[in-house]
């Protein structure tokens, strides 16, 4: 049987690998740009946080919500990981359940993938555009570029349109729609979030561990804990990136509330600055051994305490306001960052018009989808990347299954 991937990516290569392991089976892998997994190599900061051991749990969001459960029992993190190991990687979990390649880096994983995609049964294309999908009386035919390519099954691995510098491309979508399939509307997560407060350009780079929670109109929605980093638009960093789901996608008031030491009680934190009114030091410094220097002079300032003001001299309602802001202080939010900087797309190809247990279109037989360009993006921290490695391998394997 012969069969088409769209697109050299983490779910297209494992599509193929998968459709493979039949040696009668012949597969075509067409990626458009220069190489295969671009975006993959740039995964995790270059470290590719390839799995989480707790995707199996959960973790998943799309109009159908329990559409990804079937691919991932099916592959789940430890067969995954076997998988990998089969392919030579070696992989290393953190205590949170992340999974990196022991060598720190994405491109082992890539590596790994190209060098198994190296079989008599599989053809890669590079540069390889597919622009137009005719359905024939066999199956397709592919048009890219001057060429075209007529294949009996049909997989489209496209990605979503996150990361456009990396590849992100809104093909998918619109191949998929052109053979009758319908798409939600596609907003941007895993992304850095926008405020209008100036004050966060004189924290450009600066890092905490915080406690961040999302408030619509006062009400939560939202929340995590892990390591902030301040940009001259707003927040980022992968606690933001976890809450950032659907942020101002409706109207209303929406801030980030941050608890700076979510540790240490307000009471704690109350008799620490008491005492510190025995030392003769200035208020600039009454966050000092506390927190990061200038994070602890804006919160300061931003609690109506000038910096010139000795520490000894603030009264209990200006140490009690100067707690308020290392415990609860509120950053509001304008916008996500664009799609070209979201690492996942939320929204996709409706999933209730594919068989979830085999990722085969119900309105066009032979034809099947994987990854982020179906409507299902998972948490921060390793859910996406293995969401692409259990619906590709469902596709490929469904693909390449003899039919009668
Ligand atoms: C900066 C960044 C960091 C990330 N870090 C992580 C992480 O650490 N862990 C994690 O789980 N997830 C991470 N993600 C998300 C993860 O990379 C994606 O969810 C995953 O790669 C999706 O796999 P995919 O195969 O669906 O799409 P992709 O990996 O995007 O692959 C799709 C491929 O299809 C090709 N293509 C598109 N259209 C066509 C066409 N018409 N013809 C031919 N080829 C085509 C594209 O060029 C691309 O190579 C990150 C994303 C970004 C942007």
């Amino acid at each position: 049987m012969k069969i088409a991937i769209i697109g050299g990516g983490a779910s297209g290569m494992a599509a193929a690998l998968a459709a493979a392991e039949k040696s009668e089976n012949s597969v075509v892998l067409l990626e458009r740009q220069a190489r295969l997994g671009r975006k993959l190599q740039a995964t995790g900061n270059g470290r590719c946080n390839l799995s989480n051991l707790h995707a199996a749990a959960g973790g998943y969001h799309g109009d159908q919500p329990s559409f990804w459960e079937y691919a991932i029992s099916k592959f789940p993190p430890e067969s995954t990981l076997d998988w990998f190991r089969g392919l030579g990687l070696f992989t290393v979990a953190e205590p949170s359940g992340r999974v990196y390649p022991y060598s720190d880096q994405a491109n082992s994983v890539l590596d790994v993938l190209r060098f198994a995609l190296e079989k008599p049964n599989i053809q890669v294309k590079l540069g390889a555009e597919v622009e137009k999908i005719k359905k024939t009386a066999q199956g397709f035919q592919l048009e890219f570029g001057e060429d075209t390519l007529d294949c009996q099954k049909l997989i489209v691995a496209c990605g979503g349109l996150a990361g456009t510098k990396l590849g992100g491309t809104m093909s998918g979508y619109k191949l998929l729609r052109s053979l009758g399939h319908r798409c939600t509307r596609l907003r941007p997560t895993l992304v850095q979030l926008k405020t209008a407060w100036g004050g966060v350009v004189g924290l450009k780079g600066v890092r905490a561990n915080c406690r961040a929670e999302i408030l619509r109109d006062g009400t939560p929605m939202q929340s995590s804990q892990g390591e902030l980093q301040f940009t001259e638009y707003g927040l980022s960093g992968p606690v933001i990136f976890e809450i950032s789901r659907d942020v101002c996608q409706q109207k209303g008031d929406w801030c980030c509330r941050l608890d700076f030491l979510p540790e240490i009680g307000e009471d704690a934190l109350f008799a620490e600055l008491c005492r510190r009114k025995t030392t003769a030091l200035p208020a600039s410094e009454l966050f000092t051994g506390i927190l990061h220097n200038r994070l602890g002079r804006v919160l300061a300032q931003a609690a109506g305490i000038s910096g010139q003001t000795p520490i000894a001299a603030l009264d209990d309602a200006a140490l009690r306001e100067a707690v308020r802001m290392v415990k609860r202080f509120e950053v509001s939010l304008t916008e996500p960052l664009g799609m070209d900087s979201a690492q996942v797309t939320a929204g996709g190809i409706l999933t209730n018009e594919f068989d979830n247990t085999t990722m085969e279109s119900k309105l066009v037989p032979g034809l099947f989808a994987c990854g982020e360009v179906l409507d299902v993006d998972g948490d921060c921290g390793g859910y996406n990347l293995q969401w692409a490695w259990s619906s590709g391998r469902l596709a490929g394997l469904s693909a390449g299954k003899e039919t009668v």
